[in-house]
């Protein structure tokens, strides 16, 4: 029994990865084992590490001078490791901020150097993407948020720059075609669009690192984690596993260009109804949409609490929104289907028309 859910994560997951890791929890390719029960340097799962981050590779059509790593800690992790491995005491790094995750990723760097806030859209609730603003061309690097999952807004345009560009592409990691040979350094938790919870991928590019002076503590430092393959300590092996489940579904799906077009399907009609039905409203600049995260309010607000219920009765999860939006969010991540989309639309125009 499956619900239509859209939870901002951990979030959905194809059916298909939990029915192969399902088996794996038992006998894990004819080991005898579980996958939770063999060496992380068995060669059942160096294989299993490798094809994840080769799949990472392949499904961003990185060039060889990245290096692909699974590592512990989330994407909060990445917000403080970052700028101890880039930002060199006494430098500065630019950020823009255009959400909560932003503004904790600018508060960890603060701890290392000087960081120039170059835009924020804090004082309109972050409901759009900042556009006019100019990087210091001696920033270390320009840190963006690629997707706010809490308030739905989405980079459309990557900005053009010559200084090193890092992201956290947590909540819309491979769902969207991008040159990711455009960034410095990519990261995100896995729990959206690439497993589940546990893991945290980082690809970088080797050639900036080494430029700071200050000394990294082993397990922080990125170098170390490239040297041993990602196999510094024992690595998150059930996340992992899960993400390179993942990583091969969508290959299957086409890849990346493929799951951008359904992802466009989905986000395209949830909006449509949310544009036209008159009960909804969304809660963000249109050009700025997230397609991954799709916010949106009621004008009768004291409706609200009425919609979850009918909507929980249809199956439908996970569809509150954040405390400091309001009203409703979608997550439309890669693995969630096209029907989902359609029985929320027409739970919604259902709703409307009894209420009218
Ligand atoms: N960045 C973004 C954009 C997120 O959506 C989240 C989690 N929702 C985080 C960072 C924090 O990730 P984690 O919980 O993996 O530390």
């Amino acid at each position: 029994m499956k619900v239509h859910n859209f939870n901002a994560g951990p979030s959905v997951l194809p059916n298909e990865v939990l029915y192969k890791a399902s088996k794996a929890l038992i006998d894990f390719e004819g080991s005898g084992m579980s996958i939770l029960e063999i060496g992380h340097r068995t060669e059942l799962f160096m294989n299993v590490l490798d094809e994840a981050r080769n799949l990472v590779k392949e499904l961003m059509q990185l060039d060889d001078e990245y290096e692909v790593l699974f590592l512990h800690g989330g994407a909060s992790t990445q917000f403080m490791q970052v700028p101890m491995n880039l930002l060199e005491n006494g430098e500065t790094a630019a950020y823009v901020d255009t959400g909560v995750w932003s503004y904790k990723a600018i508060k960890e760097a603060k701890s290392f150097g000087y960081v120039d806030v170059v835009a924020s859209s804090r004082e309109s609730n972050y409901n759009h993407i900042p556009k006019q603003f100019n990087i210091p061309p001696q920033s270390r690097y320009l840190h963006i948020t690629t997707n706010n999952t809490i308030y739905g807004t989405q980079w459309q345009t990557i900005p053009v720059t010559d200084v090193p560009l890092v992201a956290d592409m947590s909540s819309d990691i491979l769902s969207r075609q991008m040159d990711f040979n455009k960034f410095a350094l990519i990261y995100g938790g896995v729990q959206k669009n690439m497993g589940a919870a546990g893991a945290t991928m980082v690809a970088l590019r080797k050639s900036i690192l080494g430029k700071v002076t200050r000394k990294i503590p082993t397990i922080l430092d990125y170098n170390v984690h490239i040297e041993n393959g990602s196999m510094f300590n024992t690595p998150p092996v059930f996340a992992i596993y899960i993400s390179m489940l993942t990583l091969r579904w969508l290959k299957d799906q086409g890849g990346v260009s493929a799951i951008e077009k359904l992802n466009e399907k989905k986000a395209g009609l949830l909006y449509s109804e949310i544009d036209n039905n008159p009960l909804f409203r969304g809660t963000v600049a249109k050009e700025d949409r997230s397609r991954m995260n799709v916010c949106f309010i009621m004008d009768k607000p004291e409706l609200e609490e009425e919609f979850l219920k009918f909507c929980k009765k249809e199956d439908i999860v996970g569809i509150k929104g954040h405390r400091s939006v309001g009203g409703f969010r979608a997550s439309l991540y890669n693995a969630l289907p096209y029907e989902s989309v359609e029985v929320m639309v027409e739970a919604m125009k259902y709703f409307s028309l009894k209420k009218a």
